[in-house]
């Protein structure tokens, strides 16, 4: 039993993973013997919906000054925010001196379309190398994670906002109610708060367990961040299913009565309610898919390089691979290698398994069958990108929405 981060009232965990490492702490052989773990277990909150890790581990052991996500490596990433900064601009940046905050801006790649439309803007950062790629590229930024008490120093230094943003960003803060307190005490009267995140109802409808990892403590629907925000007297009028990330949904958010609530809120609330999203039976069941999921992945596996000695290299070293990897006791005897491109993991190992990360010239040079997909929301993109390797009739092993070889 533990008290829900939300409602305060207490819940079970429907799932445990096991002992856990940082997701996204790719180490070297030297660091090996102190390596972090915790048990990552999920639990349901039926009072209030909401789904979330029952314990994180502490947030310097998850955002230090190597954490190695840099949003601008993705070009379907830019054109996503690129996008989104068009929106913010028509519907809510249009009147007089409009002024927009992000939290959690990474390296600057929405703000800098707010910011090469002479737009007021100000990033909120909390990794410093990250924050000073985005102060290099002339985008205000300040390092620090946002809270209630930043907001009010936002505040004296440059007014309300007209938008508040976030990306990616909120399901990893578990004192969320600070956060809230401190976007209404931001907003302007008519002011909006929009965040997107990884949706729920994709992750119990494709069983894309591996969403769940350390830095994500909330897992959002529709229903839970109704009830969540009602707390701050706070309204969701608008949302928008998202592809990215596996699926992920954009939360329009505004002070309770002044902006008009659409159909669309209407209908997602109906299909989550179709679907189970507030019952607890769904996520019994949901275990029980995880479970197959595991089962089916490892038989495969263990099948092409067990038994047929058939190389196996997994593609992309992201922070969901190290859920999958550990939870289903995936190590170097089934996979040769990750292949990655971010240099600053290559020629490190997995979090917990210990697998190598090489880089695309070594999966070049090792002409697997097998090529494990962890980064199966970008799918369309690396298909196209390793023609060559479907023209020689290479194999790909994928696990969401089923596990399967292509
Ligand atoms: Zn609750």
């Amino acid at each position: 039993m533990a008290a829900c981060r939300i409602c305060n009232n207490h819940y079970q965990e429907f799932i445990s993973f096991g002992q856990m490492p940082i997701a996204n702490g790719f180490l070297l052989p030297e660091n090996f013997e102190q390596e972090y773990y915790f048990e990552m277990k999920v639990g349901f909150c039926t009072h209030c919906s909401m789904v979330q890790l029952l314990e994180q581990p502490d947030r310097e052991l998850m955002f230090h000054e190597d954490y190695a996500f840099f949003s601008s490596l993705s070009q379907g990433q830019t054109i996503h925010f690129e996008k989104l900064a068009n929106r913010l601009i028509k519907d809510y940046l249009c009147e007089t001196d409009p002024f927009a905050v992000e939290i959690g801006s990474n390296d600057g790649i929405m703000l800098q379309n707010l910011a090469a439309a002479g737009i007021r803007h100000l990033g909120v950062e909390p990794s410093e190398n990250v924050a000073e790629i985005a102060r290099g590229k002339g985008i205000n930024t300040i390092c620090s994670f946002f809270d209630e008490e930043l907001a009010t120093r936002i505040i004296e230094q440059h007014g309300h906002a007209d938008t508040i943003s976030s990306a990616n960003v909120i399901c990893h803060i578990p004192y969320i109610h600070s956060v809230l307190a401190g976007v209404k005490k931001l907003l302007k009267q008519e002011g909006v708060f929009i965040f997107e995140d990884p949706y729920l109802g994709d992750i119990v409808e494709k069983v894309s367990y591996d969403q769940i990892y350390d830095e994500h403590v909330f897992y959002f629907s529709a229903t839970s961040v109704k009830n969540m925000i009602a707390q701050h007297d706070l309204e969701l009028f608008d949302v928008e299913h998202l592809d990215v990330h596996g699926g992920s949904m954009r939360y329009f958010i505004a002070r309770r009565g002044s902006h008009q609530v659409t159909e669309k809120v209407r209908t997602l609330l109906a299909n989550e309610k179709a679907l189970g999203l507030e019952l607890h039976e769904t996520y019994q069941q949901l275990r029980r898919n995880i479970e197959h999921s595991r089962d089916q992945l490892v038989e495969i596996l263990e099948k092409v390089k067990l038994e047929q000695g058939s190389p196996v290299v997994a593609y992309g070293a992201t922070s969901k691979s190290t859920t999958v990897l550990n939870y289903c006791g995936i190590g170097p005897e089934l996979i040769d290698f990750i292949s990655d491109t971010t240099p600053i993991k290559q020629n490190k190992f997995s979090p917990g398994m210990h697998i190598p990360v090489k880089s695309p010239e070594d999966l070049e040079k090792k002409q697997p069958d097998y090529i494990l997909l962890f980064a199966w929301n970008h799918m369309q993109e690396i298909m196209n990108k390793e023609a060559q390797y479907n023209a020689r009739n290479g194999k790909w092993i994928v696990y969401v929405p089923e596990v399967k070889v292509i």
